[in-house]
């Protein structure tokens, strides 16, 4: 497949043709000429001015150079590219104003090499010709890959990788200096994209080292299709991926590394009449919000990359949940869990048909020196940045276990009460061992059932969080499982299903992801996916649970799908 840069090079073989096909002076009408040029011409075409700035670029030099028409209009011809080695040891502007000045065409030559803005060293074929007194027109066309390799196998060499053909770290280098030079100057934004491949190792061991060279170029090529054409991807190192985003800002950056981890996790990669199935995860680094330099970017960068790895792989990262404030709020949530006031309120959760509460969920909440509750929206990010969840869990659980046997063995009923358990929790055994041990004296001094099979108390996991071989999670998940705790899985639906866990994990609720909960109503699709999880629950018995109901409609909506159970602030909102 061809990167869209290259595409126009698909018209090799193309004559540079000098200004004698180009209109005559006498009836040069700019805009038609404009018109004219953009609709006919495979070769790029730019018109330059007396001091080499652009007066006009064809949709052919876009492609190849990567800049749009719009941005590249009135630029001096040195911001769109440069030519390596200088021209005639002239200036760029040097030679356009001889060209204009002496009415003598420029070429055609063959073969010379241009720096595009994102580092990319490219060969063209170019002549330049003058159209009348005040310009001159730039003709050009990728040369032919193969022949500018044999030209200058050096310089390629070089600036290449030669397994994907891709920029190399040099050449990754020196560009993102480039780009930041240029934004900086003009204060605008761009990202860079740090990816790696999730296992790769595995692949290796598996397929042996050849399947995962070519499998590495595979992925070369394919990752063309999911960033812009002025965006440049180089190979870093190993399994490892830099991709340079000129003029994107944090979220737009979001936006094409997310495309990108889809894009590589979605389909498999066809080698030797095998699929193989990979995933990558990909750390993200804006200018300006996170770094004044490329260095500390690609730091940045990197320590995103760890953070999309330590959450599980195939997904990206960034510094969104850095909030600038996230010192103060690690601060205040020390405080608080030293002070034991992190606290649960409980959200009831009602059977949809006959409107009874059946079960609550316990949510974590701050409370701060004047006994205001901080919801948990308002440190939850910080958290996890810090690595703090676990003690969150940790504590939120232990008040749930006492809450729950002592409502328990008032009421002798086993309404399940429900709390959110992380992966940052599942990685300190420890904890989960105090957890248990905990709940299993609780039980013993409390409740009188105290064999009882199946535990009142559901531990709930976000999908998300359940990422990674099924064995794996089981391992972790065992001392709950084994001490009768059923499980309940969050945010179902919300993108990262692997319906394996369905199958594997003894799990008995299901809870909808919310923002589908949200559209039910209101949007056929959104109802049809309800409607199908929803089948497939009641035909696993698993008992399903809507979040989020706001309002009648959504309401209405569940209860006519047969959702079993709901909660939300349309019902009750959580308290203490
Ligand atoms: P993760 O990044 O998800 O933590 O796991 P990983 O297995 O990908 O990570 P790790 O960095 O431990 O391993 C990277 C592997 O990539 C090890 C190395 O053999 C392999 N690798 C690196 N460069 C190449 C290459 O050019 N060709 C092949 N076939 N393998 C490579
Ligand atoms: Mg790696
Ligand atoms: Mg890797």
């Amino acid at each position: 497949m061809t990167h869209p840069r290259q595409r126009a090079s698909d018209h090799k073989g193309q004559p540079i043709t000098a200004s004698k096909s180009s209109p005559s002076a006498a009836d040069f009408q700019p805009e038609q000429y404009t018109e004219d040029l953009l609709a006919g011409y495979y070769d790029g075409v730019i018109g330059l001015d007396v001091s080499a700035h652009i007066t006009l670029i064809n949709k052919t030099a876009c492609q190849i150079t990567g800049w749009t028409q719009t941005e590249a209009l009135q630029q001096p011809l040195h911001r769109i590219f440069k030519f390596v080695d200088t021209l005639q040891a002239k200036t760029c502007q040097e030679m356009i104003s001889d060209i204009i000045n002496n009415g003598q065409i420029l070429g055609p030559i063959k073969n010379h090499q241009i720096q595009l803005r994102n580092g990319t060293i490219l060969n063209i074929d170019f002549s330049i010709s003058p159209l009348d007194e005040q310009t001159a027109i730039l003709m050009f066309h990728e040369a032919d890959h193969e022949n500018s390799k044999q030209k200058n196998p050096l310089l390629y060499q070089f600036s290449h990788d030669s397994l994907t053909r891709l920029a190399n770290r040099d050449t990754l280098q020196r560009a993102m200096h480039h780009l930041h030079n240029e934004f900086q100057q003009q204060g605008k934004a761009y990202s860079i994209l740090l990816l790696d491949v999730d296992r790769f190792k595995l692949v290796n061991d598996n397929f042996g080292h050849q399947a995962g060279d070519q499998l590495l170029q595979l992925l070369a090529e394919r990752m063309q299709h999911f960033i812009r054409s002025k965006d440049n991807i180089g190979r870093w190192g190993g399994e490892e991926f830099l991709c340079l985003l000129p003029d994107a800002d944090h979220e737009t950056a979001c936006l094409i590394a997310q495309r990108l981890v889809q894009g590589i996790a979605d389909q498999p990669f066809l080698l030797n009449q095998q699929k193989i199935h990979i995933s990558a995860s990909i750390g993200i680094a804006s200018y300006p919000r996170d770094g004044d330099d490329p260095e500390q970017l690609l730091r940045v960068a990197d320590n995103t990359l760890y953070h999309a790895k330590q959450n599980g792989r195939n997904r990206i990262h960034s510094t969104k949940q850095l909030t600038e404030n996230i010192f103060s709020v690690g601060t205040q949530l020390e405080n608080a869990l030293n002070e034991n006031r992190i606290i649960a309120v409980y959200q009831p959760i009602f059977d949809l048909m006959t409107g009874e509460q059946v079960a609550e969920e316990a949510l974590a909440r701050i409370q701060d020196e004047n006994g205001e509750l901080i919801p948990a929206n308002d440190f939850i990010d910080a958290a996890v940045e810090l690595q703090m969840v676990h003690r969150i869990d940790h504590q939120v659980i232990r008040t749930m276990v006492t809450r729950c046997y002592e409502s328990f063995s008032q009421s002798k009923t086993s309404c399940p009460h429900f709390v959110n358990i992380s992966a940052d929790l599942l990685r300190h055994p420890q904890l989960v061992k105090d957890i248990i041990d905990f709940a299993r004296s609780t039980c013993n001094e409390k409740c009188e059932q105290k064999q009882c099979e199946k535990k009142p108390f559901v531990i709930e996991i976000t999908e998300q969080e359940l990422l990674g071989e099924v064995d794996e999670v089981k391992k972790l998940l065992a001392p709950f499982i084994e001490f009768g705790m059923p499980l309940a899985i969050d945010d179902f639906g919300s993108g990262y299903s692997s319906l394996s866990y369905l199958a594997d994990l003894p799990i008995s609720y299901l809870k909808f992801d919310g923002s589908l909960i949200k559209r039910v109503a209101f949007e056929e699709r959104a109802r049809k996916i309800i409607t199908g999880i929803q089948r497939m629950a009641e035909s696993l018995e698993l008992v399903t649970i809507a979040e989020h109901i706001e309002n009648q409609q959504t309401l209405d909506a569940l209860r006519e799908i047969g959702v079993s159970w709901g909660q939300g602030y349309f019902s009750a909102r959580p308290a203490e």
